[in-house]
């Protein structure tokens, strides 16, 4: 199978849909974002704080991440790349990596939610720092039953650092100027799937499904 991209202002569930789609399909699930984190014991704290600001890190930096995981030999039958490309820049760099690898990429889904669902998912995101779990204090339907409290283990949420709203304004910002200029370049190439990311998590993966299964059969 050809490989995945999402292009998706913040929240839209780009981590999510990768997730379930890397479980289907049997292909890497390659986030650059964990990339970024993880690289923080190899002394790459500068980029750790460019992260956090909700700006963009060094595109050579995270050029050279991708190009280290996509050329692995499990990337051969497919793989997801979630949050990358960001840019121009790293999509035409992703074109000569994949010509160099004798790859292709297949997919590109954008999934569309507008500012103010982009604002609320991330503003009122909580978890449960021992089972997982993650709730929403903006949404009546997910905020969790006791104020701060996992209904599942009882254990006071937290927020990530990275979820309070000047951040998120950072990173809207950055999906504005650079990062959505890449729906128009891949329309032209004939890849862009756009799919409404207002729906459930279920409904989503259903029509990024369709779209794969109805090429591969
Ligand atoms: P994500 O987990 O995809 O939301 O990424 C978290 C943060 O990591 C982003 O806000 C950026 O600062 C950084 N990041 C992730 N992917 C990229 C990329 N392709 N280029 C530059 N920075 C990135």
């Amino acid at each position: 199978m050809n490989g995945i991209i999402f292009i998706a202002p913040p929240a839209a569930g780009k981590g999510t849909q990768s997730n379930i789609l890397s479980s289907k399909y049997n292909i890497p699930h390659i986030s650059t974002g964990d990339l970024i984190r993880a690289s923080r014991n190899n002394g790459s704290n500068e980029y750790i704080k460019q992260a956090q600001s909700g700006g963009l890190v060094d595109d050579d930096f995270v050029i050279n991440l991708v190009y280290n995981e996509l050329k692995k030999s499990d990337c051969d039958n497919g793989y997801i790349l979630d949050g990358f490309p960001r840019n121009i820049n790293q999509a035409k760099k992703l074109d000569d990596i994949l010509k160099k690898l004798n790859k292709k990429l297949g997919y590109v889904f954008l999934l569309d939610i507008n500012y103010e669902l982009s604002r609320n998912r991330i503003v009122g995101r909580i978890s449960c720092p021992e089972c997982g779990k993650v709730y929403n204090t903006l949404d009546s339907l997910s905020k969790p039953k006791i104020p701060n409290k996992c209904d599942i283990c009882n254990t006071d949420l937290v927020r990530r650092q990275d979820d309070n709203e000047e951040t998120f304004k950072n990173r809207y910002d950055v999906y504005l100027n650079e990062t959505s200029p890449l729906i128009d370049f891949y329309q032209e190439k004939g890849l862009l799937h756009k799919i409404d990311a207002s729906m459930s998590i279920e409904d989503i993966s259903r029509k990024i499904i369709e779209v794969i299964d109805y090429d591969n059969n």
